[in-house]
């Protein structure tokens, strides 16, 4: 048997057999420094925002020092990639390293960043300041949304450079390095389990499974074949609200490989993701995946069901019958239509339940994709819209419109229409139009991570101004109320920003 390596000295890329994770000791950097720190999530594990200006939290969350009595260390994890099976991956560049219970709930530090671990392949184990900005701001942004994910606590910058791209001329390009520490009760993946039934590995698939109920779904009892199943059908359930919440708000995770579906059925690994400007079902801000854009934003609720196919495989060994898993799958069809429904019903602020409501949303879904059309601000807009007078409400929200000059005559009757039915059916609802507003604000968010705004302020972090970064952080932990002082940021993205979601690693 593979004993776990050396927690010192030994961080070798290497296949790691019978276990669920390998010892890793930080990479030290050469000149940490403190860009942001979440006072929120300080308070959520225990500390004060005095305790995150003391020297030991800088080197203790940039990896340079570990705390007392803990041992750092990386999962082992597998996962398909964009459908196919890819076979080891793990903790490449994320070291988790401790946790802490507090107020009852238990929270998994982890460093993004920190140095390479046996998982690294061909990687560096690094990030970057750009890729850490966004995956700060938007975990955050997330949670502050309602949407289940992990959190962020710091970000900081390491002091050394990373080498990223080599241009054309061969010359290297080099950008910040930086760490973030992310937050949340577990970073097990799906691929935490599968990687163990691809190696036949029953007995540590089962100690897993069993830890993982034990610590997470303590709820559901005793591990058992019973058990096994209901934590499928909960995790099924988590994920396709995950995905619900995603939709709802205009999220397009764009790397939904089995590694980075959460076990927890919470938003992780903030890679190449983007948010809606135009509602367009086929948008995808993963350039990698341009081709079949099998993680668009319309897909992703298909993608959840084809990742959960690949945990009822990994978890088949436990139960050794098919039917249980085959029944929880398909009650997440019939959830995922009825969910859907029931949010863009919210979407509206109809409150009562109508079977023509199936095709006013589908018409409207529609009409949204007729010209380019800011979902965000759509939304908000239509808030206002008065039942009395369905003819203004095209140009109640004329605001969203990218090109208000491709609206033709044939699709401004289009919309006229879908207003006017849109309005007999308000008529029928009890609530009052000042209700309404208030319940549509409620689910649709005033303000979201556009994908510019994260640029803007990595372009300035860049430049060593962080006051973006605390702007939009302030901004973001209040979407859904109405901020007149911030209102630049309620505005249709601008044309130098199309399609520039910086995304790489
Ligand atoms: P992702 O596409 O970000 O989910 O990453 C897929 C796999 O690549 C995971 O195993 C990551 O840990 C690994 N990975 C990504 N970036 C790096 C990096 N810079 N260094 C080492 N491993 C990485
Ligand atoms: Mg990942
Ligand atoms: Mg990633």
């Amino acid at each position: 048997k593979e004993l776990p390596a050396d927690p010192v000295t030994d961080n070798t890329r290497r296949q790691v057999k019978e276990a669920c994770f390998s010892f890793v000791t930080p990479r030290k950097t050469s000149k940490p420094e403190l860009v942001h720190v979440s006072d929120e999530m300080l308070l959520e594990i225990g500390l004060t925002t005095d305790d995150a200006k003391s020297e030991t939290f800088l080197q203790v969350f940039t990896g340079n020092e570990i705390l007392e009595n803990t041992q750092p260390y990386a999962m082992c994890y597998a996962g398909h990639q964009f459908g196919n099976w890819a076979g080891q991956l793990g903790d490449g560049r994320a070291i988790n390293i401790t946790e802490v219970v507090h107020k009852g709930n238990r929270w998994a530090l982890q460093l993004k960043g920190a140095g390479e671990t046996p998982y690294s392949r061909t990687a560096d184990g690094l990030a970057v300041l750009r890729s850490s900005i966004r995956e700060y701001l938007c975990s955050e942004a997330m949670y502050y949304l309602g949407v289940p994910t992990t959190r962020a606590l710091s970000l900081a910058l390491t002091g050394d450079k990373v080498l990223r791209d080599v241009m054309y001329d061969g010359h290297p390009e080099y950008e910040k390095g930086a760490v973030v520490c992310r937050v949340a009760p577990s970073f097990l993946r799906f691929g935490n389990y599968e990687i163990f039934a691809a190696r036949q590995d029953d007995k540590n698939l089962k100690v897993l499974t069993d830890y993982t109920i034990k610590h997470f779904y303590p709820h559901l009892g005793e591990p058992s074949k019973e058990t096994y199943i209901k934590l499928f059908n909960e995790v099924s359930q988590r994920t396709l609200e995950m995905i619900v919440h995603w939709q709802r708000v205009g999220f397009v995770h764009g790397v939904m490989n089995t590694d980075n579906m959460s076990i927890l059925g919470l938003t992780i690994d903030y890679g190449p993701y983007g948010w809606l400007e135009g509602f367009e079902y086929g948008w995808t801000p993963n350039t990698t995946d341009a081709g079949t854009k099998r993680y668009r934003y319309g897909n992703q609720p298909n993608m959840g069901l084809w990742n959960l196919f690949q945990l009822a495989n990994a978890l088949y060994p436990l139960v050794g019958e098919a039917k249980p898993f085959e029944d929880v799958l398909n009650q997440y069809k019939l959830d995922f239509e009825k969910k859907s429904l029931e949010m863009m019903r919210a979407k509206l602020g109809l409150v009562a339940e109508e079977p023509s409501d199936v095709t006013l949303t589908a018409q409207l879904e529609d009409n949204l994709q007729l010209s380019e059309t800011d979902m965000t601000i759509f939304f908000r807009l239509l808030a206002d819209f008065n039942v009395e007078q369905p003819q203004n409400g095209l140009s109640g929200v004329h605001k969203a419109f990218y090109s208000p000059d491709e609206l033709d005559d044939e699709r401004k009757q289009k919309w006229n229409d879908w207003f006017a039915d849109y309005a007999k059916r308000l008529k029928r609802e009890d609530t009052n139009s000042m209700e309404r507003k208030k319940q549509m604000n409620a689910v649709n968010p005033k303000y979201v991570l556009r994908n510019y705004m994260a640029q803007l302020a990595i372009d300035a972090a860049d430049e060593g101004d962080y006051n973006l970064i605390e702007e939009l952080y302030q901004l973001l932990k209040k979407p859904y109320d109405e901020q007149p002082q911030y209102d630049k940021w309620f505005a249709k993205r601008p044309e130098w920003a199309r399609n520039k979601i910086g995304c790489s690693m």
